[in-house]
């Protein structure tokens, strides 16, 4: 692949939005299920990304950018956390945190890998700098992960409020 710089901020601007959209259902999820404090995480993380984004689109101004592909930007779902079609609805902390760790992992290696297969020195250095940044997350995402249970094997079978009564 060789990236143009063009191409590379779209796919930035696009990864960096997609990111703190799906930080904030992530914190809107750890909230209904009772877990402020995975929640603040997420709202940090969603901050971040919102700040990343801002900061591309401003060094883009108003030139217009190629439309990058749903697939090349969309968060994926880990097989351990869910079905393709969208996350578990008794997703855990812990399986909130490895889809993010998931995603942001994507994001690092596509930045590593525009850094690494462009001819644009200005491609090399964003590349660069944006996957250091990626990787910070992703080692502060491995931090909160180390912190919380990880879930019983049972984690989402739904328990029958009357039966769970002993
Ligand atoms: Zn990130």
């Amino acid at each position: 692949m060789t990236v143009s710089l063009l191409d590379f901020l779209a796919h930035a601007i696009a990864m960096e939005s997609e990111a703190a959209e799906r930080y904030l259902e992530l914190a809107d999820m750890m909230e209904v299920h009772n877990n402020a404090e995975t929640a603040r995480v997420f709202r940090d993380m969603s901050r971040f990304s919102a700040m990343h984004h801002d900061d591309i689109q401003s060094r883009v101004g108003a030139v217009t950018l190629p439309r990058p592909k749903p697939w090349e930007y969309r968060w994926v779902t880990p097989p351990e956390v869910g079905e393709d079609e969208g996350l578990h609805y008794l997703m855990t902390p812990y399986h909130a945190l490895k889809y993010a760790r998931e995603n942001e992992i994507r994001g690092m290696e596509y930045y590593r890998a525009a850094a690494s297969d462009t001819g644009d020195p200005e491609v090399r250095k964003l590349g660069t700098t944006f996957a250091g940044e990626e990787a910070q997350h992703v080692a502060a995402l491995d931090r909160w992960l180390s912190t919380v249970p990880r879930p019983a094997m049972d984690w989402d079978e739904d328990l029958d409020p009357a039966q769970a009564v002993d």
